[in-house]
């Protein structure tokens, strides 16, 4: 089975910031799941390039679209690294191979009849890259997103005749009700469909940063359609010597946030159905993360700046921090103050002290060696079916249900030691066999959630596995009693360590 994710490509003409990060370590959770379970698994993002704002920030600068481009690039892919993205390609618009492929596909949409030439007129915003209808103005004439005044512009283009896609897209929705999740976005964007729709300009005839038009060199393929086909052409070069779309196409889930609905909801199934290609499986839309800024903390002040969370706690309490916080595809609200609590009690209490607590009784009661025995009963029913409920779980983008599934087996496994107590069990020798099972079921079930959490917490369950001489990720192996005892437990260090809140730098 293959598995395609795709984050949206994201705008060169701003500073990477906490919205990129949120989409990438989620597409990131989802493919790296996807590989534990044996998938062949393409996870792409990259960056969008072509346009008036980036063209117009290019000339204020004195330097060209390309260079100003490369510059901006290479942040959005240092971030991608940063965040611990494990994605197989970096798209670039800007790249020769995906403007070829532009032009190809704007060539067939032509030939197959959805083009033809018209005059344009409508409320442009240049930061949007986009025409606005009136419905969608506020205060007269601002940009919705923007909060600009936008200008009437008019000009001779190339339309995509979308209106003739409106029955096919019905039909679509009507046939896979799952293809856009959440329901309220599936709602949304049919109701858009159901209302009309205008046909598009597909090209813009001012602007000279872009894919020029095949047929018409004295305009450039509108920057949204250009964008959109990063999904398909980075198959056809992503590996050198090698076409992938046979592959992967279609791909398995978009992830985008809300503000891009409309393309990826409408245009781009039409824009497919017009070049005869099939359709992506699903659409998810994860909603906005607010900042409440009125919950301080020492260490990270008011606003929960992605990067120094990074550096101060470590990329993957910022994985699980975003995911854990906020239902994924709801908006919800984050704070610095809500961001060191789930550290402390959620990470560095529950799962760090859990498995510190037990390989220390490992170390202590059986001279660093896993006992033999068999997985104890009440944990087997506690993890019975976890592994199926994840993975349904993770089918649906529902990545904080997931992690809220595994998070109940660290909490249940706190309790088991707790109950139990090893260490009273460990002053009687006639229970020694009792003693085994608890550490055994201790380890087991810790091995068990750790190869579960990797995809969220990847440096920390890997650490953690290594330590416990277990390092198979594959989802096989996350059952309780899947690896036996006789392992020797090796050094951990401390997986969560407190942080102090840094000198304040001079100013
Ligand atoms: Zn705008």
């Amino acid at each position: 089975m293959s598995y395609y994710v795709t984050t949206p490509i994201y705008y060169v003409n701003g500073e990477p910031h906490l919205g990129h990060v949120y989409t990438t370590v989620a597409a990131d959770v989802l493919a790296r799941h996807m590989r534990q379970r044996g998938e062949e698994v393409f996870f792409l993002t990259g960056t969008d390039e072509h346009g008036e704002p980036v063209a117009q920030a290019a000339e204020r600068e004195g330097v060209t679209p390309r260079e100003l481009a490369d510059r901006h690039a290479a942040r959005f892919k240092e971030v991608a690294a940063r965040v611990g993205a494990t994605n197989d390609f970096f798209i670039r618009t800007s790249d020769p191979e995906h403007e070829a492929v532009v032009a190809e596909i704007a060539t067939r949409l032509k030939r197959n009849g959805h083009v033809y030439e018209g005059t344009y007129e409508g409320w442009y915003c240049p930061r949007c890259a986009d025409f606005k209808t009136d419905a969608e103005l506020v205060n007269e004439n601002e940009c919705p997103i923007h909060q600009i005044t936008l200008e009437r512009e008019k000009e001779d283009n190339w339309f995509f005749r979308l209106s003739a896609f409106q029955e096919p897209l019905e039909q679509l929705y009507a046939e896979r009700p799952g293809w856009v999740l959440p329901a309220n976005r599936y709602n949304e964007a049919l109701s858009f469909i159901q209302g009309g729709l205008n046909d598009l300009s597909l090209s813009r005839a001012r602007l000279r940063w872009g894919v020029p038009v095949p047929w018409d060199p004295e305009q450039v393929v509108y920057v949204w359609i250009d964008a959109l086909l990063n999904y398909l052409s980075a198959l056809s070069y992503a590996r050198d010597g090698e076409d992938l779309t046979a592959g992967f196409w279609p791909p398995t889930v978009h992830l985008i946030a809300k503000d891009i609905l409309k393309f990826h909801a409408v245009i781009w199934p039409a824009m497919l159905m017009a070049a005869e290609l099939e359709l992506p499986e699903r659409l998810f839309i994860h909603g906005y993360l607010l900042m409440d800024d009125h919950k301080m903390s020492k260490s990270l002040g008011n606003v929960l700046d992605p990067f120094r969370v990074m550096d101060l706690y470590g990329t993957d309490a910022l994985r699980y921090y975003l995911l854990r916080e906020v239902a994924f595809g709801q908006d919800g609200s984050i704070s610095p103050e809500g961001f060191e609590n789930r550290y402390t009690t959620e990470l560095a209490n529950e799962y760090g002290n859990l498995a510190s607590r037990t390989l220390a009784m490992v170390a202590r009661y059986r001279d660093g060696v896993v006992p033999e025995a068999d997985p104890p009963a009440e944990l087997v029913d506690e993890f019975e079916g976890l592994v199926e409920t994840v993975c349904q779980r993770l089918d649906r983008v529902e990545v904080s249900g997931a992690l809220d599934d595994i998070w109940t087996r660290v909490r249940c496994l706190n309790r088991f030691v707790q109950d139990h107590e090893p260490w009273k069990l460990a002053k009687d020798p006639e229970r020694a066999g009792e003693l085994d099972q608890v550490l055994f079921g201790a380890v087991e079930g810790l091995r068990v959630v750790s190869v579960l959490l990797h995809p969220y917490l990847p440096s920390t369950a890997d650490r953690l596995l290594a330590a416990l001489g277990a390092e198979d990720l594959s989802l096989d192996g996350a059952r309780l009693g899947a690896v036996g005892g006789g392992a020797r437990i090796g050094e951990l260090g401390q997986l969560f360590p407190k942080v102090e809140a840094p000198e304040p730098s001079p100013a």
